[in-house]
This record gives C-alpha cells, structure tokens and sequence, in this order.
C-alpha cells in the first residue's frame, strides 16, 4: 500500500511564504502577524531568503509549480523586497515559467506603481483582502480600507493588465444582514473578478473581537443568519456564472487557485517564515512561530549549513534550523487526509483516483461512514466520483469528522 509519497513532488511543489508583517492587526485575526516589529522587516527578510537558499540546497532544486506570498499582509513590505524573495527562489528552485505567483494585498497598499513592480517581479495572481462592501462593518473589523477603497484598489489591478485577481470576502458579521450581504454580493459582481473566497468568520479565542462579543458590547453573530448568507452567495454567484469549485471559492473558467488546489488535493508544499507548514516526502513539519525565534533559527542552521538529502525523514527534518515540530503521516492519516481535503471540492473525490494513489477502494475502506452520510443526503456517489450534495456543504464539518 501507498501512503503519502514518500518520494520527491513529482508534478512539483507549492512554496508558500510567509510574511507577517501588519500595519495594524484587525481585531479578528489570530493569525501570526504582528504589528509594530517593522524594524525586524530587513533582517527578516534576510532569513527568510536564507531559508529559501537552505531548502533549494537540502532538497536539491526541485520544481515549483506555485508560489503564494500569505501573511500577514505581504503587501505591506517593499515591492523591491517581493522581487528580491522571488528572485531568490528561482535560483533555489526550479520555478517553472508557467507558475502561478499569488501575492496577498490589503486594498490600500495597491497603487499603480507597487503593481507594477510586483508584475515585473513575476506575480501574476493577486488576492485582495475586501472582506465586505459596508462601511460600518470594515470599520466594525478593524480594517484600514473603504468600501469605494477596495473597488479603487481592484480597478487599479485590473488597469494594470492583472487578469487572475481574487476579492476575499467575509460573512457572517455580528449585527450584519442579509441585506448587507446582499448588497456586497451585487457591488463585487458588478466588479466580475476573476476568483471569489467567501469565508464565515469564527470567533477565535484570546481576538479582541471575541472579547467584544463575550462582554456584551458587540452581538453574537447568528449561525443561521450565516448558513442563509452562505445559500445566497451560492445563488447570486451561481446564477452569475461563477464555478463553486469549493466550498469557499468561486472563479471564472480556467481560474481556480491552483496554489490552493495542492492543499485540497492533499499535495505536497514547502511553507517558508515563521510558523508556516509544510507536508513533504510523508511528514507534515512546521516552523517556529515568533519571527526573531525563527531568525535566531536562520543563523544556526545557516552556520551549520545545508546538506542535500535523498530522502527526508524525521532526523534530516529536525536537523533544518526553523522546523519546531515534525509529524510521519502514515498511510491512514494519509488516506483519511485525502477523503476530507477531497471533498471539499464540489467536482468530488474521484475513486480510482484514490485507488491508485493508495490501493485500496474507499468504498470498502469508508463503507460505514460513505453509507451513513448518503442516507443523510450529505454525500453522494456518482460517476465515480464522491461529492457533496447541496446540503453536505452545508453541514462539511459533520461530513469531514466521519473520516477522521
Ligand atoms: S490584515 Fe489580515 S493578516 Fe493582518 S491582522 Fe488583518 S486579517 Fe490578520
């Protein structure tokens, strides 16, 4: 039986890169970025490059098929440093000419003449962190933009000659309506981007957001009222032609993030800065988190220097300088790993697709948990292929368990 190749990426890697820098930190987020280290930007990016040499050199240039800047606001750092990152990984890497290159913006920071450096420097994919249509509710996030700012900042990327631009979008806001919604989802089709991301907002703990809504001061936002927001983005961007690829994410023909694709389709990608994960050659690793813990790392492991491996296993992984934590996927996590990554794309999991990667049917090996969750209406078999039935989207997580 095969478990998550044990070899080298053969169609090549996804490199994600991590910056996480914020000019302010929305008082949602838990991601890890910070706001006020802009004094660790120069030599951070001096260690991220170093990592990018270091793993281009232990791994022996491999073939990298995207690249996505996530953050954290990548934006936010100098379009000279984007280049430099990128640079840096064409020579470590074997970047292919046709590779997707995705940068995250904040509305604010897109200007004619950062476009035009960030082009030049190779991204050629842009993900625009709109979040809502509604003045009071961007103000209610934190955010620094505008409504009429985010439409500016997409008109700009598209006048520059930017064809593959994604608006994120967020729902399921304390206090927020359908009306609201609604009236977002007509203003961003008016815009025809090429990629949409919708995205509940959780409360996530220790946020000052979730503080807020604990002490009263700002209303729980309502399950419900999401799930309806949810089955109306559906319809509008549906019956506007847009392709529900999955459960999140909508784009025009042809433009499906690929970068994201290799997560869903539990793929192999090399994360570089501080905290970025990694799942390569059968382990999943990550990096240490706080960003001068992770330059201390850089200037170990650069000390030490890299050795090229033909194989990574556990002890090469801890002996790389940022990793902070390294776990085998064996081939049931690896198998249960595909099913529910799999299904979250709406085209569904293709079952001799499974079969080969890892022998063995998963009809018979899920039989129980296939067999409850069609009788659900959750799930469905067709074609080959599993999916998830209109309701199944949006009940996921109940279908996602059943394969842990
Ligand atoms: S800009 Fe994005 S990454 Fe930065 S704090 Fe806000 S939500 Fe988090």
């Amino acid at each position: 039986m095969t478990a998550l190749p044990e070899e080298g990426p053969q169609g090549g890697l996804s490199l994600y890169v991590h910056v996480p820098f914020c000019q302010t930190k929305c008082p949602y987020c838990d991601f890890n970025t910070y706001q006020g280290i802009e004094a660790l930007m120069a030599p951070y990016l001096d260690a991220l490059t170093t990592e990018i040499r270091l793993w281009g050199e232990t791994l022996g240039r491999p073939p990298v098929v995207t690249v996505f800047f996530g953050g954290g606001t990548p934006s936010y750092i100098p379009p000279e440093q984007v280049a430099r990152v990128l640079e840096r990984v064409s020579h470590s890497f074997d970047l292919a000419p046709s590779a997707e290159v995705t940068l995250e913006a904040n509305p604010g920071d897109v200007t004619g003449p950062a476009l035009e450096r960030w082009q030049r420097a190779g991204v050629n994919r842009l993900s625009i962190g709109v979040q809502s249509l509604d003045d009071s509710l961007l103000a209610l996030l934190g955010r620094r933009h505008t409504s009429a700012g985010a439409a500016a900042a997409y008109g700009l990327a598209v006048a520059s000659g930017l064809e593959n631009v994604n608006l994120d979008l967020m729902y399921g806001l304390p206090a927020q309506t359908l009306d609201q919604w609604r009236a977002t989802l007509e203003g961003v089709l008016d815009l025809s981007p090429a990629h949409l991301s919708l995205y509940a907002l959780t409360l996530e703990e220790g946020t000052p957001l979730a503080r807020w809504v604990e002490d009263g001061g700002v209303p729980e936002p309502d399950p419900d009222l999401a799930a309806d927001m949810y089955c109306l983005a559906r319809e509008m961007l549906g019956g506007s032609g847009y392709d529900h690829y999955e459960i999140s994410n909508w784009s025009v023909p042809g433009r499906r993030c690929r970068h994201n694709m290799a997560y869903w389709r539990n793929g192999q990608y090399l994360g570089v800065g501080p905290g970025a994960h990694s799942c390569l050659w059968g382990h999943r690793f990550w990096n240490v988190r706080p960003p001068r813990a992770y330059m201390d790392r850089l200037r170990q492991w650069e000390e030490v220097g890299a050795a090229r491996v033909e194989r990574l296993d556990e002890e090469a992984l801890r002996r790389a300088g940022p990793v902070d934590g390294v776990e085998a996927i064996g081939p049931s996590l690896a198998m249960s790993e595909t099913m529910f990554l799999g299904l979250r794309l709406l085209d569904g999991m293709s079952i001799g697709g499974f079969q080969s990667r890892f022998g063995r049917d998963p009809l018979v090996l899920y039989g129980p948990q296939v067999r409850e969750l069609t009788g659900l209406g959750l799930l469905e078999h067709r074609d080959g292929l599993l999916r998830l039935t209109d309701r199944g989207c949006l009940l996921a997580n109940q279908v996602f368990v059943r394969f842990l």
